[in-house]
Formats: C-alpha cells, sequence, structure tokens
C-alpha cells in the first residue's frame, strides 16, 4: 500500500481480519511482520550493492551483511563466523548432513536420523544411503519423542552425525535435543538439529546446548522465506554442497540476498524483544482451545506431548473423519487450519511422524493441526468453536466407521 509516495506494509492481521479469515497455520507460513519489511526496503533500492564488489556502494552492502550476521547469531547465542546464510532450512539442512557425513565420511559411515525428522532431512537420509552411508532411524515413542537411552544404544564406532529435530512442526513435541548434545559432546559424533518448528517459542541458545549443526529459517522468526541459516559450530567441518564464487568463507556459494538477510535479522532482533509476552499470550490461545475442543467434542485426542510440546501447537485426532475433509469445511467457514505438514500435504500419504507414534493409517488420517502465532487472538478460538463441532457432526454423519455411542432405539 502506498501513503503520498512512502510504501507502508500491510497489517497481516488487519488483512486477515478484513477477509474474514481467521489464520491458524502459522507452522505452514508466517506472514512477515511490516516493521520488518520496513527495514528491508532500502536493500532493494538505495543499498542494493554486492558485498562482493570493492566499490563503496559494495561497502555498504558489506557492513549491512555483517551486522545482520552478528545479529542473528545473536540471537542464537552464537559466533557471527558460525553462521552461513542460504535460502533457507531445506538447504540448510542439506549444508549440514550431507556437507557433514561427505566431508568426515574417513572418521565413519554411520549416520542416526530420527523418525520424526521434516521430510527434507528424511530425504537426505536416503541420499546418504546411495552415496553407501549406513543410515540409522531412531524410534520415537507414542508422544513423538526420542528416548536418549535408546538413541545411545544405536551408537557405533563408525556413528559420525546424529539428526534430530529441536521441536517437530506436526505435532509439535519437544525434543530432548539439550540432553542428546550433553550425551555426544566430546564424543566426536555431531549433532544437528532442525530448529525452524522451535524458532521464536522456545529458547534456542548455541552458548547453552552443545549443537553442532543447526538449520535454521527467517520465517519462522516473521522474516522473509526464502532466507535461513546453517549454524556450524567453530572447528565443526562440513563440505560445501552450493559451488561457485565462495562467498559465505568458501561453504555457500552465489550473491548474498541481502535484503533477505537484513530481514531475517530484523526479525530476529524484533523477536528477542518481545518473544517472552508473546509466547505466553500464544500459548494462553492454544490451551484455550485445546481445553474446549477436548471438551465439547466427542472421540478426540492430543497428538504429541502433553507438556513437551511447543506452546503454538493444538494437534488433534478426530475418530472416523478424514483430515482433508475437515480443513476444506473450515476453509468454507474462512478458517484455516491443515492437516499436519504442508511440506507433504499434496501426497496422500499419512504423516509420516504419526505412524512412527504408532498410529494406524486411518487413525493418521483423522489429523488436524492449529498453530497460532504473532496476530493471533483469543477470539480465533471462539470463530474455530463456532464452526468445528458442526463440522465434525456432519462429516461423522457421512462416515459409515463412525459408531455413536448413543444407545440403539428400542
Ligand atoms: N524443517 C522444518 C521443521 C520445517 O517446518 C520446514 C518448512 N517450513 C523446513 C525444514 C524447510 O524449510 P524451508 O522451506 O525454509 O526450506
Amino acid at each position: 500500500m502506498t501513503d503520498g509516495g512512502n510504501v507502508k506494509a500491510t497489517d497481516p492481521g488487519e488483512a486477515l481480519r478484513s477477509a474474514g479469515v481467521v489464520y491458524a497455520d502459522y507452522q505452514s507460513a508466517k506472514p512477515v511482520d511490516p516493521r520488518v519489511v520496513e527495514a528491508m526496503l532500502p536493500y532493494f533500492t538505495e543499498k542494493f550493492g554486492n558485498a562482493a564488489s570493492l566499490h563503496g556502494v559494495g561497502d555498504v552492502a558489506t557492513q549491512a551483511l555483517e551486522e545482520a550476521r552478528a545479529r542473528v547469531a545473536a540471537f542464537f547465542g552464537a559466533d557471527p563466523r558460525e553462521i552461513v546464510f542460504t535460502s533457507g532450512a531445506t538447504e540448510a539442512s542439506n549444508l549440514a548432513v550431507a556437507g557433514y557425513a561427505l566431508r568426515n565420511r574417513r572418521k565413519g559411515d554411520h549416520v542416526i536420523i530420527s523418525e520424526a525428522e521434516h521430510i527434507s532431512v528424511l530425504t537426505l537420509g536416503k541420499y546418504l544411503e546411495k552415496q553407501g552411508f549406513r543410515v540409522t532411524r531412531a524410534p520415537i515413542d507414542l508422544y513423538g519423542r526420542v528416548n536418549p537411552k535408546k538413541l545411545r544404544a544405536r551408537i557405533t564406532d563408525e556413528t559420525i552425525l546424529v539428526s534430530l529435530q529441536w521441536a517437530s512442526n506436526e505435532i509439535g513435541t519437544v525434543q530432548p535435543v539439550a540432553e542428546i548434545a550433553e550425551m555426544l559432546d566430546g564424543t566426536g559424533i555431531a549433532l544437528h538439529s532442525d530448529a525452524v518448528a522451535a524458532e521464536g517459542l522456545l529458547p534456542i541458545d548455541t552458548s547453552a546446548v552443545p549443537v553442532s549443526l543447526l538449520s535454521l529459517s527467517s520465517n519462522d522468526l516473521y522474516g522473509p522465506r526464502g532466507i535461513g541459516a546453517l549454524y556450524v559450530r567453530k572447528g565443526v567441518q562440513v563440505a560445501p554442497q552450493l559451488l561457485g564464487g565462495g562467498q559465505e568463507r568458501g561453504l555457500r556459494s552465489g550473491s548474498e540476498d541481502l535484503a533477505g538477510i537484513v530481514g531475517f535479522a530484523a526479525a530476529a532482533d524484533i523477536m528477542a524483544a518481545e518473544m517472552p509476552a508473546e509466547v505466553e499470550r500464544i500459548r494462553a490461545i492454544r490451551d484455550r482451545l485445546v481445553e474446549r475442543v477436548l471438551s465439547e467434542i466427542p472421540d478426540v485426542h492430543l497428538n504429541g506431548h502433553p507438556e513437551q510440546r511447543l506452546p503454538n501447537n493444538a494437534h488433534f485426532r478426530f475418530e472416523a473423519v478424514e483430515g482433508e475433509a475437515m480443513v476444506l469445511s473450515l476453509r468454507d467457514a474462512g478458517i484455516a487450519a491443515s492437516t499436519g505438514s504442508a511440506c507433504s500435504s499434496k501426497t496422500l500419504e499419512p504423516s509420516h511422524t504419526l505412524i512412527s507414534c504408532g498410529l494406524l493409517h486411518e487413525e493418521a488420517h483423522g489429523s488436524l493441526e492449529f498453530t497460532f502465532g504473532r496476530w493471533s487472538r483469543m477470539e480465533d478460538v471462539d470463530r474455530i468453536m463456532e464452526a468445528l463441532p458442526g463440522v465434525i457432526r456432519r462429516l461423522r454423519s457421512l462416515s459409515p466407521l463412525y459408531k455413536t455411542s448413543a444407545p440403539a432405539e428400542p
């Protein structure tokens, strides 16, 4: 929107309200905070330089790039030299998992990847197998958690890398990353964690948790999409996966997306200032939804861990109802929710995470995920609960699988 020649970013909350939409799918995509957009704008026009150039316009870009790197590093308790900017978390995980395994192959050929990982990391497991590595999938329990003792039992002399997400983008379960990082510290086995789902919701401090590699994304802090970073602890060696001009200390060639990186840093600054209050506000909205769904709708279960879960995540399983049918019916009522992972929503396969938790296919198919964020309001829960019980009743009335517990007519 323009205002007398000045570009003004629209407030996402107002935009959703005026469109009559309740957005409860923050895990799939977050709006960019208008304050972040403001911070980025000069880097498209007057500060457009390339950090690789030797002239003054390039110097402005170099300075902005390094300042942004320092601010992103500070948010994660890191040294600026430990941050490699990438195009997002998928690329960061490629650099971490493939880059670490290929670089450190002479130390061993065994990698452990948890069954709860995002599709980007799971696919890297298959890639490494094709490259001749042995890949063990660490199982998860009913609540989606890896048991550190069971993980330890899978370590061999050949193990070089463990990949365990910080928290699930799907069921919200938080993994014992700190405990496993302590367990592996000093063993020579690297720990990679995909921290995307936890960013901005849980403190992620590399100065307190001895993790080796962390995949990060800007959008999860309300920065732009298409920009992310890999945290690489000092001394940890990875082989670059993009070759070219040698940017990012040779680890990620290609001109840096300066506006995106400045946006990532602005988002991190805002999050650092607002996170404690914001998380409590979001948690209260989520708690209210969970309480109302479990008490007002029959035959529904909460997936994921009851306590060790992200504060914005409510993930339910409704008996005898299809997730897609629920999402589409809610869509008609102006509510944006999800069946689970947006990244694999175009497949008809049930969620791999829920199957690994021990759910049957038909149970996993009945899942519905709500995730709240910066522009969510308590009234959103009322809107959801005006629609959801009726949606479930209608879909169950059409479902041959649903048996009511009402006594049979005499
Ligand atoms: N990991 C997790 C947990 C995710 O939710 C996502 C998708 N937002 C990714 C990785 C991939 O991120 P990107 O789209 O930035 O590559």
